[in-house]
């Protein structure tokens, strides 16, 4: 198959309809990458239609066609997918190998939605029950239509892609408006559709621009909103969708912790916990931010976790284990939290205050000890490459403390009794807990993602993922008549009476 060129053409002049434009820029450098059209209302809008009107085309495929189209577009990214993690390293600054891993699992999600979609939302027969065994009942799941989705630039192919290849899995027209700060990579994986799709280019478009842009696709008529992002821009996506009663998938931040029991395997945990807290340099939803060592283990805990931190280093080149923060202003959150951390008496076993002058938009790992849990480093989320480590009396005693911040995303549990462990996931306030690894969860397709409390709700991936996109429909096809119909002002005089005692002899003993 042959591509044009797969990294959009740089925007010299604004685009038809679009009066400005934005840079794209290397946080490595600040060096522009390239330009991108600050889409207006009227574009969004325009985008919108589009996509109504290639919504029935698109519903049109059915699960296998879709199945197939899919599969395509899959394998425009496989094929291509060294030039997309170039792309998501320039844009986000994570490293070339993290970016593979991202998109690796972006690819098997999209495998995954669109070999399962005709299973879990296609027409099957439910059970009529007593009332109306009559009747033959039929439930599927239909899409909804135009779905808007608003993307975050920490996992540019994987987080969107949890909406995107589910919604249209699903049978929905998608209108995705990247975060701003990695259109590069949303219009990446528009033109691969339209590579992969050519009679559909319109069932999967992309708008670009300010949190403006996203703000417009809320209020462009569409059928559902699936936000990625903060829980502060969340609230406005749902108050803007609040006025046209669009419903809302939320996915928001988290301040995951992981516990570590009496019998863990210590340096498992540690290393772990390195890798939760500081890969994508600490930028990751579902990272570890905080942990929870009990009494027993937490000295070898710290010893082990210091032991590894001179392995880990930021930089831009090949061998650095994260890059810098993508959004600059992020470093004046990292650098209040330890600050914060410190002025209350806490230690920094690695890292450090942030100079206020020091804008190379690198961070160095950061390993906190002894800091309040009413801190700001321990309560909001950091999304930088820090790590608090508080001594609790037990791995219970660290989940009553795990959950007390506002979030509830997911988080890790370490003990050398998997059982256990699986009793202590359950009583984490999360959506999510891996037992004794990090972050596995995301890399099972068939388990639904999604938080509590100002981590979102709603759920992308798995089963849960797919119906998400979709409404239920309920169909009831009539059999037979009754002989004694119910439904019906001819009813027998009596006959209800009898109902009566039938459901007090069926429902009402003991
Ligand atoms: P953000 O909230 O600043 O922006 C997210 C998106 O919303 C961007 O595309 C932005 O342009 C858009 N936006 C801004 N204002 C808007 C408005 N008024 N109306 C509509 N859209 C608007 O978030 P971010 O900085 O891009 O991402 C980081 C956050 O995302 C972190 O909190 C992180 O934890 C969270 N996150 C959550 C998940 C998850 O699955 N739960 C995954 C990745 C990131």
């Amino acid at each position: 198959m042959t591509m044009a060129p797969a990294t959009p053409v740089p925007v010299d002049e604004p685009q038809p309809g679009s009066v400005e434009t934005f840079d794209s820029l290397d946080p490595s450098n600040g060096q522009v990458l390239a330009s991108y059209p600050v889409h207006s209302a009227d574009d969004v809008r325009a985008a919108v239609a589009r996509a109504r009107e290639a919504e029935a085309w698109w519903q049109a495929q059915g699960f296998e066609g879709r199945r197939t189209h899919l599969r395509a577009w899959k394998g425009v990214i496989a094929r291509r997918i060294h030039e997309l993690a170039d792309l998501v390293h320039r844009e986000n600054g994570k490293p070339h190998a993290d970016a593979i891993l991202e998109i690796a699992l972006a690819v098997d999600h999209i495998e995954w939605a669109a070999k399962k979609a005709a299973k879990v939302l296609g027409p099957r027969r439910m059970p009529s029950g007593l009332m109306a065994a009559n009747q033959a009942a039929t439930l599927e799941y239909q899409p909804l239509g135009v779905v808007g989705v608003i993307g975050p630039w920490n996992y540019p192919v994987f987080t969107p892609m949890g909406s995107l290849a589910y919604a249209l899995a699903a049978g929905n027209a998608v209108v995705f408006k990247p975060s701003e700060f990695t259109p590069g990579v949303g219009s990446w994986l528009a033109h691969a559709w339209t590579m992969a799709v050519p009679q559909g280019p319109n069932v999967l478009q992309v708008v670009t621009g300010l949190g403006a842009t996203g703000a417009a696709l809320c209020h462009a008529a569409v059928d559902k909103i699936a936000f990625t992002g903060s829980a502060d821009t969340g609230k406005k996506v749902m108050a803007a969708c609040a006025e046209h009663l669009t419903p809302i998938l939320m996915e928001c931040g988290g301040k995951d912790a992981m516990i570590v029991d009496d019998d863990a395997d210590v340096a498992a945990a540690a290393e772990a916990a390195l890798w939760g807290g500081m890969s994508n340099a600490g930028q990751t939803c579902i990272g570890i931010e905080r942990v929870y060592a009990t009494d027993k283990v937490y000295d070898s805990f710290v010893r082990e976790l210091t032991a590894r931190l001179g392995e880990v280093r930021p930089g831009s080149d090949a061998l650095a284990s994260y890059g810098p923060m993508t959004m600059p202003s992020q470093v004046d959150v990292v650098r209040r939290h330890i600050d914060d951390a410190l002025d209350r008496g806490g230690r920094a076993l690695s890292g450090g205050r942030i100079e206020a002058d020091d804008d190379s938009g690198y961070v160095q790992p950061t390993v906190l000890v002894d800091v309040p849990e009413d801190s700001d480093a321990v309560q909001e989320e950091t999304f930088g490459p820090t790590l608090t480590v508080a001594r609790v009396r037990s791995a219970e005693h660290g989940l009553t403390l795990a959950n007390t911040t506002s979030y509830g995303l997911a988080g890790s549990v370490f003990t050398g009794d998997g059982k256990r462990g699986v009793q202590l996931a359950r009583l984490m306030r999360s959506g999510m807990t891996s037992v004794n690894s990090v972050i596995a969860f995301a890399s099972v397709p068939s388990l639904p993602f999604g938080g509590v409390g100002d981590s979102g709700f709603g759920r992308i991936h798995g089963e849960d993922g797919l119906k998400e996109f979709t409404r239920a429909k309920s169909i009831t096809r009539q059999r037979f008549e009754l002989p004694t119909p119910l439904l019906t002002f001819a009813r027998k005089p009596g006959l209800t009476d009898q109902l009566a005692k039938v459901i007090g002899l069926v429902h009402g003993r003991g």
